[in-house]
């Protein structure tokens, strides 16, 4: 028997009418690309919103079209979230730091019909215009004074094109809750950028339990500033978490310059503030630099890559914020697990749990398997390869028929290594899957040793993930030298820097005579971790 609630569904487009409507004079600031502060509320955003989605309709977007969306977080950005969504259209949210090539592989993997670019990410696309097969035309998120010269074909003005439309009421299209509405790429893996669709209902739900007390606790009283940028999984479900508690919004932008992300959190009053680990630690050398604070901030979520002990430890103790650590993928909607210590613990046993990755909120599950597949019981203390499985997270990849996202039991294939401990939190350990994150974003190990080994002198080449205090991680290569060859390391890096992003390029250069392999023949990174990170379990811990 059917129960006899009313079927609303679970769309996107009704927390922004929610905020318009309850929320209304609650305000959005952000720090736009030209460097001024921009204000305005949720009633403004709504309005702009429902403008866009109209505009779109007139240029002829349908529902479940992709559109991709290339910018800092502002506030136009802000915008496009639920004009494209409220139209039933989805939006593909592009890392503007990608190189050319998986840039337009993702566009094209995509068959994004418009690009929506704020200004300072036009050069991008400039560079990879005639690679892109579906692009009819650029939005840029701009007033028409600021719209820079451009080589691009069918460039449109976002502030003339919504000016156009005038329309502040114009009706989101009837979408199912499971329809898709983003589209974020995930490099987290070997091979090709892989495509996560969430749906509608994943976002309205994820960002429900964002604001839920077990993981960050938000309510109207906050104002939320997230440094994570909206690209990096639907930018930690901010941008619905925010507007659905009534929350206050900064925006910083492009500029992550400490000093003026420092300015925005004290002078807006932030209460909570999202960041990877690097940033806070660069936040940490600032204000140790200029003897300031960080005013109202209460909270800080840090995920993405594990955060030290000794800057969770700092930030409690020198400038009372509170950590909240948190762990989670693309492919489960940013965070999924967070870390809280219990009530009546001691200082240290607290950090012993806010280091840990911690406990799933509800809605999403996780669990350890062994070689075999089968669940590792919690009081075991062995690690295992994590799954996970909720609401939010993915069942398949976009248009991968040939890459599975979960095991035959359904549950998603993370590639991280942990244990579950009896208290249920999560403790990560080591990484499956060949890939370095550095500062957030994603190194491919395996690109580099490709590049490395066409180096003329070098035989085999294997890249691992070193601990980095600022980066948290960072590429070391390790090489086998042609017989009789002298090659240095300062030789094999002036090569990579002609092949690869300056910021791919390792940190060091070894050389040695075999490189491990294992019984199957792949490089055994383990074992090369042993041999040259001995001591220094960075990932695993955080203790860099
Ligand atoms: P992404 O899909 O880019 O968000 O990257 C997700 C991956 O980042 C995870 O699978 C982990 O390898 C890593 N990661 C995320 N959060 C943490 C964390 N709190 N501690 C350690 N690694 C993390």
């Amino acid at each position: 028997m059917h129960g006899l609630m009313q079927q609303r569904q679970l769309t996107i487009s009704s927390v922004i009418d929610y905020a318009s409507q309850v929320y209304g004079d609650v305000e959005v600031v952000s720090r736009t690309i030209e460097g001024s502060i921009h204000r305005y509320t949720y009633r403004d955003c709504a309005r702009r919103a429902h403008r866009f989605a109209e505009a779109l309709d007139r240029l002829g977007v349908k529902a479940g079209d992709r559109i991709g969306g290339a910018s800092w977080n502002h506030y136009r950005y802000l915008e496009t979230f639920y004009g494209v969504t409220g139209l039933g259209a989805i939006l593909h949210t592009i890392n503007p730091r990608l190189f050319a090539e998986q840039l337009a592989y993702t566009i094209n993997h995509a068959e994004d019909r418009f690009i929506i670019a704020d200004a300072a990410c036009l050069p991008i696309f400039e560079a990879c215009r005639d690679r892109l097969t579906h692009v009819e035309g650029y939005i840029v998120l701009s007033a028409p004074e600021h719209i820079p010269n451009t080589s691009l074909q069918n460039v449109i003005c976002y502030d003339d094109l919504i000016a156009d439309s005038g329309d502040d009421q114009f009706p989101w299209a009837n979408v199912d809750e499971w329809d898709g509405s983003a589209l974020c790429y995930t490099s987290g893996t070997t091979g090709d950028p892989k495509g996560v669709l969430y749906s509608h209902r994943s976002c309205v739900l994820s960002a429900y339990a964002f604001n839920m007390p077990n993981a960050v606790g938000v309510g109207f009283r906050d104002t939320l500033m997230p440094i994570v940028p909206f690209f990096h999984g639907n930018g930690w479900s901010v941008p619905f978490a925010a507007p659905m508690a009534g929350a206050k919004l900064v925006l910083p932008g492009r500029d992550m310059d400490m000093a003026k992300l420092h300015e925005l959190i004290v002078g807006e009053d932030v209460t909570v503030a999202l960041a990877v680990p690097t940033i806070w630690l660069s936040m940490l050398e600032h204000m140790r630099q200029t003897g300031t604070d960080l005013g109202q901030l209460a909270k800080i979520v840090t995920g993405g890559s594990a955060p030290p002990r000794a800057m969770i430890a700092d930030y409690e103790s020198d400038y009372g914020v509170t950590i909240s650590h948190a762990w989670g993928m693309t492919e489960t909607s940013a965070a999924t697990t967070f870390s809280h210590p219990p009530n009546g613990v001691s200082h240290d046993a607290a950090l012993d749990v806010r280091v840990t990755q911690g406990r799933p909120v509800f809605g999403s599950e996780i669990r350890v398997v062994d070689d075999a597949g089968e669940p590792v019981p919690r009081d075991r203390d062995a690690p295992g390869e994590l799954r996970a499985r909720g609401f939010w997270v993915a069942s398949d990849y976009y248009n991968a028929p040939d890459k599975p996202a979960v095991d035959s039991n359904g549950w998603l294939i993370t590639g991280d290594i942990g244990k579950i401990g009896p208290d249920g939190n999560l403790r990560l350990t080591d990484r499956a899957k060949d890939v370095i994150k550095s500062g957030g974003e994603w190194i491919s190990s395996i690109d580099l040793e490709n590049a490395a080994a066409g180096h003329p002198d070098i035989v085999e080449a294997a890249v691992i993930a070193v601990p980095h205090e600022r980066w948290q991680e960072r590429p070391f290569l390790i090489a086998v030298r042609r017989q009789g060859s002298a090659v240095t390391g300062a030789e094999v890096l002036a090569w990579l820097s002609k092949r690869v992003a300056k910021w791919w390029l390792p940190e060091d250069v070894a050389f040695t005579d075999e490189i491990p392999h294992t019984g199957t023949g792949k490089i055994d990174k383990m074992a090369l971790r042993k041999q040259f990170v001995a001591g220094k379990s960075g990932f695993a811990t955080g203790q860099t």
